[in-house]
């Protein structure tokens, strides 16, 4: 069985509309109201987007009611659908704890809880029942004020034993105006030893040269081949690997045609950059990872030698995972070793 390591998927994505909707109907039936039966609610929490904006919009059904107490409930089955459907070894999950604490307190109230989160979330996801190497990554937010965001790269500073990373989210146009600010975090992360990734290049709106140096992988990026190939080279310089989450491009609107990401895969694999092949938010679109890759496959956009590269490559950018190779090299010795006896 090939194992798989999952680097780039959000928290409020990852719950899939049955588990959403069984929670509802559980615990917030005013939430779901509107829906007559489940096939309705699937068909709005998984249908196509017109921008990124929108699609963002529907995080906040879900962050609004991942909460201290209901977080163990949601991780819980994710790692099970992680474990029994996706055949996962590794797990980077990502999200903003500032999202998960109670709205009505105060900016600093907030930022004080934001500490028991990454607990709840890190014990949770370090479940023997389903044993997957799980990390954290905290998403500094494009919408939250420079304190907060300081404040999220302190507490992956703090938190080392659950967090690998930071990111950067919540809609890359809004970058802009903010970008200075934005590039002190990361230095400051980077100068704290955070490692870091960033959401940058997914649309034309959002690319932006001035962060690229600062980040160790790429979230999304697909712009950057498609549109700027001459940075490519820089990129592989670096050691950069784009995460590429190729269900995310359609439900955004981003890319009209799944097809139009031969040319993204074929440009990274031409200049030496590395692409791990992510789901993003796996929930919210219902396509879990072994579907991505074989989705690529069906539509020719990459071969199986490809494929495998991609999870080799995730592997190996995977911020904490600790052996180098994948999970098959090392059952592989084991195999040897048993079979020379
Ligand atoms: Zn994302």
């Amino acid at each position: 069985m090939t194992l798989y390591a999952e680097l780039h998927r959000h928290l409020g994505g990852s719950v899939v509309p049955r588990i959403l909707w069984r929670y509802f109907q559980r615990n917030s039936s005013d939430k779901i109201s509107q829906f007559i039966e489940y096939t309705d609610f699937e068909e709005f929490y998984t249908r196509k987007r017109n921008t990124l904006d929108e699609y963002l919009e529907l995080h906040t059904l879900v962050e609004s009611v991942q909460t201290e107490d209901s977080l163990p409930y949601f991780i819980y089955r994710l790692l099970r659908g992680a474990y029994i459907f996706e055949n996962l070894a590794y797990l980077e999950l990502r999200y903003t704890p500032y999202l998960r604490t109670p709205e009505d307190l105060s900016q600093s109230q907030r930022i004080d809880l934001m500490a028991s989160i990454v607990d709840i979330v890190g014990k949770t996801s370090n479940s023997l029942k389903y044993p997957i190497v799980t990390s954290q990554i905290l998403c500094m937010h494009s919408r939250l004020p420079y304190e907060v965001n300081k404040a999220i790269v302190d507490l992956a500073a703090q938190k080392r034993e659950y967090v690998c990373a930071v990111d950067l989210a919540g809609g890359d146009r809004y970058y802009r105006e903010r970008l200075d600010e934005l590039v002190k975090l990361y230095e400051y992360a980077l100068s704290s030893g955070i490692k870091t990734t960033g959401h940058v290049y997914e649309t034309k709106d959002g690319c932006y040269q001035e962060l690229l140096p600062h980040l160790m992988r790429i979230g999304h990026g697909i712009q950057i081949p498609l549109l700027y190939p001459e940075l490519l080279p820089d990129l592989a310089k670096r050691n950069q690997c784009l995460e590429v989450c190729p269900t995310t491009y359609i439900k955004t609107g981003t890319l009209e045609d799944i097809r139009q990401l031969k040319l993204v895969f074929e440009r990274c694999f031409d200049a030496g950059v590395d692409i791990a092949i992510c789901t993003d938010n796996a929930g919210l679109h219902n396509v879990r990872l072994p579907f991505e890759y074989e989705n690529l496959l069906t539509y020719d956009i990459i071969n199986f030698e490809m494929l495998q590269s991609c999870q080799d490559a995730a592997f190996r950018h995977a911020f904490a995972w600790p052996y180098g190779e994948r999970p098959a090299s090392i059952l592989n010795d084991i195999y040897s070793r048993n079979n020379l006896k």
